[in-house]
């Protein structure tokens, strides 16, 4: 089975669009986008793209990139304390003198639609309700919509990063999968992959996932966005293994599309959290 992330992305971003024009709220997400880089400014377009697609207005603050972290943090609290912006996205990764930590954290919590914030990373740890990383969340509406079960499943994770390893394995623990994290360090991964029942790969390796690592009917997922002599690859070998595993995510048209719609989704919450009156 295709794990048809394009369709279901489409499908999550029409109904949202139907959502927001009765919210009767006009949800505004502000994107910082810093320097040139061709892939980071075509990430930028296409989330903009999308707010169009729905009707969430959508504003982006461009800087140079050799700017500061401070004078990022300026741009950010501008942000922050503007009552018309409801969500605020920075586009990583930055320029390397900036304190990406920094960054992260001076972004108002309430406004973190990435879900990269300490405070909202807590409140997952802590099973808490919170805006969730865009890309794990869209990998879990993809899981739960085509009724793949989770509850007693093994789960194997590669990548440990913080905007995909790290909340793709929380959330598949607060859904009662049994999880392995594994990283760069970590020793014969083949014999740890093909124990998974679910396979998510955010190692960002080109073709490294083959057939021999995978259990046959096994669901694989694939997260990593390679570019490989002009072609977009994921981190699965995807004609090998699509052969054996039960249900596969394709590159592109699989995570990528669920991903921004996860965003989509994340920019109408923060809009209506803030609507709502103080207790
Ligand atoms: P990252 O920060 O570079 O993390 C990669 C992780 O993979 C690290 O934890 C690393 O281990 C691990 N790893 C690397 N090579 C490995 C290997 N040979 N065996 C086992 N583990 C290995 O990357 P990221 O931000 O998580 O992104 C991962 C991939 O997903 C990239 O291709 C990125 O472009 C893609 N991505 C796609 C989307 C989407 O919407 N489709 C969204 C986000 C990211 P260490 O920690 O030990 O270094």
């Amino acid at each position: 089975m295709i794990l048809d992330g394009k369709g279901l992305a489409d499908r999550r971003l029409e109904a949202l669009k139907g959502k927001i024009k009765e919210s009767g709220i006009n949800p505004t997400l502000a994107t910082v986008l810093i320097g040139d880089d061709p892939a980071s400014a075509l990430y930028v377009r296409m989330k903009h793209r999308a707010c169009e697609q729905v009707g969430i207005r959508s504003v982006n603050v461009q800087l140079p990139g050799d700017v500061s972290t401070s004078e990022v943090l300026d741009r950010l609290k501008t942000l922050n304390e503007d009552p018309d912006i409801d969500g605020i996205l920075v586009q990583l990764p930055l320029p390397a003198q900036i304190d990406t930590h920094q960054v992260i954290n001076a972004v108002n919590p309430a406004k973190d639609v990435d879900g990269y914030h300490p405070v909202n990373m807590g409140k997952l740890v802590g099973g808490l309700p919170g805006p969730r990383s865009c890309t794990p969340k869209g990998i879990m509406t993809i899981l739960n919509e085509y009724g793949i079960e989770t509850s007693g499943a093994h789960a194997v994770v590669i990548g440990r990063s913080v905007d995909v390893g790290k909340p793709m394995a929380l959330l598949l623990m607060l859904a009662d999968a049994t999880v392995t994290v594994c990283h760069s360090k970590t020793k014969d991964l083949p014999s740890i992959t093909k124990q998974a029942d679910i396979l998510i790969s955010a190692a960002g390796k080109a073709d490294m996932v083959t057939a021999d690592m995978v259990k046959p009917g096994a669901t694989v997922i694939d997260v990593g966005t390679n570019h490989v002599n002009g072609k977009l690859r994921g981190d699965v070998d995807f004609e090998a293994v699509s052969s054996i595993a039960g249900a596969i995510t394709p590159v592109p048209g699989g995570v990528g599309p669920m991903t921004i719609a996860s965003l989509m989704e994340n920019t109408l919450e923060a809009a209506r959290s803030r609507c709502k009156p103080a207790e």
